[in-house]
């Protein structure tokens, strides 16, 4: 009768390398390396259910430092990496990370750190958050100093131009306090006039263009700030390429300023003025605009360029076909096209993948906790709807899949891979929350004999509501089934706990919505 307590212990005890989770019970912990890669990917923006922002955030900090006292160059390139391949959704933890490898770092990691700036702070935007994150950590020293500089002189000009007219200043930060503190010294007469204008302006710009081909660019911005002549205004943004940072905002009612921006948007600012395009009148339906907008959302290479993250694409898609921003009175009728086209793109923005053929269950923590906060700060994508949109990726690679949902029951989920995202996102939505117990996955499986290859766990790792640890359950449906299934938990919040045993060459852990997610998934899948 004693035979009962063995093999299965409840998620309140811990298991032997365990460690307390947040919510009661005992989870294993991620090494370092698998807690920065959550980081870089998921961020710690809003913090988790369990954690505040701030907590949250030196607790990755804190691991941050610990990976760079043990291997600089290696958290040095494991940031660049992320960051400049676009795996994560926002940028600014590989920001953060980076700081504390320049300021944290022996001499050859900082070295490397700042050698990797231009890298990682691709846009006026990023340096001015990586100077605030130098202050934070201490300041500046002459390392600084020499990065920022080279960060200004380093840069193709005709970039450098537009990065003086598009992001003036942000957080407290501008080109003009940098420029004053990096003080960087050239020869060349292009590269100083647009040095010269971040800290001055200029004196006298008329109403004739600048002869220069890189200069004509800050003189088309100056002009479009004075000019009262609507045609004027049209004309220099096709001839010079504005970006809408650079359009007043009182000349944005107008169609026909956003079709001249229309062909030179990146697309960054495509997505994310969808639903004012829509709602001025230039994208309607069987309208040259929106042909343009749909070849743009479908050119995969381009948006593998832009670096545009499935994350935002699921944003945009969520917010363009509500027909409606979350803040504000802007409102729009949005053109289906334009939904099925972010609705594709967001497939094709992760890594592709090639089938395995391996039986794949598919299973969603929808406890409580995953209902709150937003992954990487993204309005309105929480863990759950994370989880399921994470899930669909494999679904539609894998034709044999099921979905299950769980939290300390069973759960059932009506989504499936042909659905829309945003159809498969409410009805996750609108499933009544539960308490957590990670091991339902795998004992339902062995209960009703279902053959299963691999498990794939969506969760924030917080379990505690079950009678049988998660790995127990696994090494018993092992047993039963005669099936050597493999785990996946895909960890949707950067906290330090993993359901998964770090022993186990059948269990992995990855990073929700890294783009490589999918791939990686697939590859454990097929040894
Ligand atoms: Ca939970």
């Amino acid at each position: 009768m004693y035979a009962r307590h063995l093999g299965s212990t409840p998620q309140t005890e811990a298991l032997p390398g365990q460690i307390a989770n947040s919510a009661g019970g005992f989870s294993f912990a991620v090494d370092d390396w698998t807690r920065l890669d959550r980081f870089l990917i998921l961020g710690s923006e809003g913090g988790s259910y369990y954690a505040a922002e701030r907590k949250l955030t030196i607790d990755n900090a804190a691991c941050v430092e610990r990976c760079v006292a043990l291997e600089g160059l290696r958290t040095v390139a494991r940031i660049v990496e992320v960051s400049d391949s676009g795996r994560a959704p926002k940028n600014e933890p590989a920001l953060m990370a980076l700081a504390i490898a320049a300021k944290r770092g022996n001499t050859e990691t900082r070295r490397a750190a700042f050698a990797a700036l231009p890298r990682v702070a691709r846009i006026g935007t990023h340096l001015f958050h990586f100077a605030e994150y130098v202050k934070a950590l201490g300041g500046w020293g002459r390392a600084t100093t020499r990065a920022f500089s080279e960060w200004y002189l380093s840069m193709d000009p005709s970039r450098l131009a537009l990065q003086a007219i598009k992001y003036q200043q942000r957080d407290g930060w501008s080109h003009r306090d940098l420029l004053r503190k990096a003080h960087p010294k050239t020869d060349d007469a292009t590269r100083n006039a647009i040095l010269r204008w971040m800290v001055k302006g200029w004196d006298g710009i008329g109403t004739v263009p600048h002869e220069d081909p890189v200069l004509v660019k800050i003189w088309a911005f100056e002009r479009a700030k004075v000019t009262t002549d609507r045609k004027e205004l049209i004309r220099l943004i096709s001839d010079y390429d504005l970006p809408h940072e650079c359009v007043p905002s009182e000349a944005k009612g107008d169609p026909a300023v956003w079709e001249a921006m229309l062909p030179s948007m990146g697309q960054t600012a495509m997505i994310r003025n969808l639903g004012k395009m829509t709602a001025v009148g230039l994208l309607k339906p069987l309208s040259a605009s929106v042909r343009a907008v749909v070849d743009q959302l479908g050119d995969v290479a381009a948006m593998k360029r832009a670096r545009i993250h499935p994350l935002s694409l699921l944003v945009a898609l969520k917010t363009y076909q509500q027909g409606h921003g979350d803040k504000g009175s802007l409102a729009w009728a949005p053109v289906a096209s334009i939904v099925d086209a972010l609705d594709a793109g967001f497939y094709s923005a992760f890594k592709a993948v090639e089938p395995t053929g391996k039986r794949h269950l598919l299973a969603l923590d929808v406890s409580g906790s995953m209902g709150s906060t937003a992954i990487a700060g993204m309005a309105g994508i929480t863990p759950r709807i994370g989880s399921a949109a994470m899930a669909l990726v494999t679904a539609n690679v894998e034709e044999s899949h099921a979905f299950m949902g769980f939290s300390h029951q069973l759960v059932p989920l009506a989504i499936s891979p042909r659905q829309r995202l945003d159809d498969a996102v409410r009805a996750i939505s609108n499933i009544p929350f539960g308490a957590t117990d990670c091991g339902l996955p795998m004992a339902w499986a062995e209960k009703n004999k279902i053959p299963v290859d691999v498990f794939c766990v969506y969760t924030d790792n917080e379990t505690y509501a079950g009678s049988i640890h998660p790995v127990q359950a696994l090494q018993s449906y092992r047993q039963k089934t005669g099936i050597g299934a493999k785990l996946v938990v895909v960890g949707m919040v950067a906290n330090e706990f993993t359901i998964a045993d770090p022993a186990d060459a059948g269990m992995l852990d990855v990073a929700g919505f890294d783009t490589a997610a999918p791939a990686v998934i697939s590859d454990f899948a097929r040894g």
